[in-house]
């Protein structure tokens, strides 16, 4: 079975990767010191991811002000569905806002479907 997170949890780890990944980046180019154009060229990489991340971050900012939010029936805390089913930030509950899909099996593909249609 196939593992789901809360969509804002996930982009928000990937934003997270993304700086860490920037900044490997831009420590990698000390050990090009000598060669100035491959330092160049790994700081505008690393620069770059960084400036991704806080676009990824901004768009997070986006996300979550269109999001619903919710009182999870798991753990009692708020939180926030995007989408039609998403599964709650704090314990993994799978959470829909369609009473159709109440308690069918959660997936993943029921956003894309509500998206074609
Ligand atoms: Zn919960």
């Amino acid at each position: 079975m196939k593992k789901y997170k809360n969509k804002i949890n996930k982009i928000r780890s990937f934003a997270l990767s993304l700086i860490f990944i920037g900044f490997i980046i831009m420590y990698g180019a000390i050990f090009f010191r000598e060669n100035q154009i491959l330092v160049i060229i790994f700081m505008s990489i690393g620069l770059l991811c960084i400036l991704g991340s806080t676009v990824v971050y901004g768009w997070i900012g986006l996300l979550s002000t269109r999001a619903v939010q919710v009182v999870c029936p798991g753990c009692g805390k708020h939180t926030k569905v995007i989408g039609r089913v998403d599964m709650c930030m704090y314990c993994n509950e799978p959470l829909t806002l369609d009473p159709t899909l109440e308690g069918k099996e959660f997936d993943q593909s029921y956003n894309n479907k509500s998206q074609s249609e």
